[in-house]
This record gives structure tokens, C-alpha cells and sequence, in this order.
């Protein structure tokens, strides 16, 4: 019997002071849900999928409603969740018309042979699991048709403000430990403002933006995807808890050969299996929030 144990973030970048509330409440309500499944006895697989739902839910995040929108003013979301008993994964990119796509790719998980659908494949997919599909325009929030507009009408921005560690990556993730000894880990996004139609992040790549093993750890990211995706980073990071390295220590490490090898900015949280945590991350600011039996943590910038 493991004690469980779930930490969830809602991104990692320059959160402005009048947004800091907003996100801080939206990841403690996301590791509360996610709390009552494990304390209920229920998997950490559960619980990181329904600690997902809670941040795709809240449009302060860009997962769900109120994502960011690409360069055609569209919602395009991407969404992955591993299971690090039996490494089995399930994915959706570039879906349209689903406002929880986390629970897209459980339904990926538990009922295909498959890992990763995209696109209107992924969209019939979940149709025929009784996933309900919605307009675009559902998922589009005036808050963030009025970014896109502001951004493009930069142009100068629109070369280089997009990769900056002061512009918003609120890539919503959750790793969790339950009472049997399983870890597991879930990351859903909208990706990055502005982007090209069709472009996918690093979030729901396995290895990238989430990994699970039972044998190493449980990670999700956020941050500037491309850079992220080129150090398969999460994988990096559990293949160092699983050498020995204790969880805080590695997520540092990351951070640190994400800036120094490829110029990258992000965040991280990692979760063993013997229940030790860390998380990291090398922009201003990170929201996060951690439950065990014993303490409830949450912040904007430290670790806990
Ligand atoms: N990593 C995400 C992406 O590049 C963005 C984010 O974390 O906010 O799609």
C-alpha cells in the first residue's frame, strides 16, 4: 500500500500579479478532485485524467475553452495521459471540436489497440466513444481573440515574441501516485499562441511533455514546445529518477539542460513511484499545487 500523492501544475512563464489567483485556484481545485479519487482508492490514471478536466474546464489555462488560438483563429487542442503500471498511452493532436480532450485520449487508452489519433481521425474516434464533439467557436473565449489580434498586429512580436519566457505557457499537467504503488501523468494544451494550423507541441508527445513508468517516474511539462521536444525531456527526466536521482534533483537538472543545451524555457513536475516529488522551472513564474495525506501545497514560484 502506497500513501498516494498528486501535484499538478497549470504553466510555467511571467504570470502577471492579477492573473496569479486565477491560476493558483484553478490548479489547487484540479489536485482536490484529483485527491478525492485517490483517496477514494481509485487510480492514479483516474485522478490525473479528472485533475485535467478541472484546468480544461477553467479558462484560465490554455487547455480546453479559452486556449490560445493558432494563426487562423482556431482552437487546436492536444492531449496525452500514460499509465505508468502498464505503460500503456493515449493521445489526441490537433482536435477541433472537443472541449476535454484528455478524456479523448483516455478513451484511446483504455479502448484501442492504437496510442495517438489526430485530426478529424481523432474527432471520429472519440464520436464513436461517446465523446461529445463541439463547435469551434465553443471553445473560443473573447479574452483570447483579442491576444491574437494584438499580437499579429505586431509584427515585429510576431518574429520572436512567440518564444519568449514572458509571453503565456499555460499548458495544464497532473502526475499522481495511488494506494496500489501506480504513478501516472496527463498533459493537455492549446499549444502556443499564434501557431501554424497543424503544428503539435510537445505536451501530448510521449516522452516529451508526459511519461509514466512504474520503474522510473511520472512527468508532464510545459514551456516552449520545440526546444522540449528536441531533449525528449520528460523521458530525460525519468530515466534519472529511475539512475537513482531524487525527483527535486532532476527536475532542476532539467531545467538546466533545457536553457543551456537548446535556449529553452519551461516547467516541470515529477513524481516517483516511492512517492517523492519535485518540480522546477526556469521562467518567472510556474502554478502548481501538491496534496498528500499529510500537507496541501500550492504557489506561483517556489517548489515545495
Ligand atoms: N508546451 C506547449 C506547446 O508548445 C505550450 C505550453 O506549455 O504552454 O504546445
Amino acid at each position: 500500500m502506497s500513501e498516494p500523492v498528486i501535484i499538478a501544475h497549470g504553466g510555467a512563464w511571467a504570470i502577471p500579479d492579477n492573473l496569479v489567483e486565477a491560476h493558483v485556484n484553478g490548479v489547487r481545485e484540479a489536485v482536490a478532485t484529483a485527491w478525492r479519487v485517490l483517496e477514494g482508492g481509485g487510480s492514479a490514471l483516474d485522478a490525473v485524467e479528472e485533475a485535467v478536466v478541472v484546468m480544461e474546464d477553467d479558462d484560465s489555462f490554455d487547455a480546453g475553452r479559452g486556449s490560445f488560438l493558432n494563426r487562423e483563429g482556431k482552437v487546436q487542442l492536444d492531449a496525452l495521459l500514460m499509465d505508468g503500471a502498464t505503460l500503456r498511452a493515449g493521445g489526441v493532436g490537433c482536435v477541433e471540436h472537443i472541449a476535454n480532450p484528455i478524456r479523448a485520449a483516455r478513451k484511446v487508452l483504455s479502448e484501442s489497440p492504437h496510442i495517438y489519433f489526430v485530426a478529424e481521425g481523432a474527432e471520429r474516434f472519440a464520436r464513436e466513444h461517446d465523446i461529445p464533439l463541439c463547435p469551434n467557436e465553443d471553445l473560443i473565449i473573447p479574452r483570447e481573440v483579442e491576444r491574437l489580434r494584438a499580437f499579429q498586429a505586431t509584427a515585429a512580436g510576431a518574429q520572436t515574441g512567440l518564444f519568449s519566457p514572458m509571453i503565456s505557457h499555460d499548458t495544464v499537467g497532473a502526475v499522481a501516485l495511488d494506494r496500489s504503488g501506480n504513478i501516472a501523468a496527463a498533459t493537455s494544451t492549446g499549444g502556443t499562441l499564434n501557431k501554424a494550423p497543424g503544428r503539435l507541441g510537445d505536451s501530448s508527445l510521449i516522452g516529451c511533455g508526459c511519461y509514466a513508468d512504474n520503474e522510473s517516474a511520472a512527468v508532464s511539462t510545459t514551456g516552449w514546445g520545440e526546444p522540449i521536444m528536441k531533449l525528449v525531456l520528460a523521458k530525460w527526466a525519468a530515466d534519472r529518477v529511475a539512475s537513482g536521482n531524487l525527483p527535486a534533483w532532476v527536475a532542476a537538472e532539467a531545467m538546466n539542460y533545457l536553457k543551456k543545451r537548446v535556449n529553452g524555457h519551461g516547467g516541470i513536475i515529477i513524481l516517483s513511484a516511492s512517492g517523492r516529488f519535485g518540480l522546477a522551472h526556469n521562467t518567472p513564474r510556474m502554478a502548481w499545487a501538491s496534496r498528500t495525506p499529510r500537507e496541501l501545497s500550492s504557489g506561483i514560484n517556489c517548489v515545495p
